[in-house]
């Protein structure tokens, strides 16, 4: 599923390709149905020049001089792709400068709506921060997380404690920091925390560089893949051994989603004399 690096790639490129281009076209395939509806993509899409490109989390938002907004989740097999095409097409959008925007997906978990500003905005209001958002601070972090006394991967993953880390980073952002998945956020002292700040934001900013990962369907707005796959630190690694300490590393379901750690360099039990 595209992570933040991956939606952050994506947005972007966008923005770059598309700032300032008027929509003159909407079109559907596969019997699509347009959200809320034809005539309100005739009204608020056509004819729109783009404003700005933007997300929140992992929705991708277009605003438009209309004052409307396409809002849209990639979940986990949806893509945006620039005068690029593949077989799941679900909605173009043509610019008058001839270049085009295809929203494609295989599964339809995914959405391509047009919202207006209220709407927006309470979706908003679900969303804490983002761990690369530049006003957030280690104290934010720390109280972000600590909000309840939950496990540390299931409140990394709380995008209402602070958003934007998916499985693949919280896992390999764990373990650069040396901290067991489940332990509970209460056991987790500062200085762990700022290590956890600081690795989290290294591999999301790592993942952009790499133009995200793709495991699955994922492409960017061009249609090809990202690299970051090749510098997971542990996720995936099922069976391989640690590089640091040479244990084997752990594979199991935390909370419904896969986790992997190393039980030498990622104790589960902390003494209480480290603190
Ligand atoms: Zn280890």
């Amino acid at each position: 599923m595209p992570e933040l690096p991956e939606v952050l790639t994506i947005s972007r490129d966008l923005k770059k390709e598309a700032l300032g281009k008027k929509i003159s076209k909407v079109a559907t395939f596969a019997n699509y149905k347009l959200d809320p509806s034809n005539e309100y993509f005739n009204n608020y899409v056509v004819g729109s020049t783009v404003k700005d490109v933007s997300n929140v989390a992992k929705l991708i938002t277009i605003k438009l001089s209309s004052e409307k907004y396409i809002a849209t989740h990639l979940n986990m097999t949806g893509r945006l792709l620039y005068n690029t095409e593949d077989p799941y097409i679900k909605i173009r959008l043509d610019f008058d400068s001839g270049d085009y925007l295809n929203y494609s997906s295989v599964r339809m978990f995914g959405y391509f709506e047009v919202w207006d500003k209220e709407k927006l905005e309470k979706y908003k209001g679900g969303y804490a921060k983002t761990a690369i958002d530049k006003d957030l601070t280690l104290e934010d972090f720390i109280q972000g997380l600590k909000k309840r006394n939950s496990l540390i991967k299931q409140n990394l993953l709380d995008q209402k404690l602070v958003s934007g880390i998916g499985n693949i980073y919280a896992n390999d952002a764990l373990y650069m920091s040396k901290i067991n998945p489940k332990r509970k956020t209460h056991t987790i002292s500062n200085s762990e925390y700022k290590s956890l700040f600081e690795n989290v934001q290294k591999i999301i900013n790592e993942g952009i560089e790499h133009r995200g990962s793709t495991i699955d369907r994922y492409a960017d707005l061009y249609g090809k893949p990202g690299s970051h796959q090749n510098y997971f630190r542990i996720y995936g690694k099922k069976n391989h051994k640690c590089k640091d300490c040479g244990t084997q590393i752990t594979f199991e379901k935390v909370q419904g989603r896969g986790t992997f750690y190393c039980p030498t360099c990622q104790k589960e039990n902390i003494t209480p004399s480290l603190f």
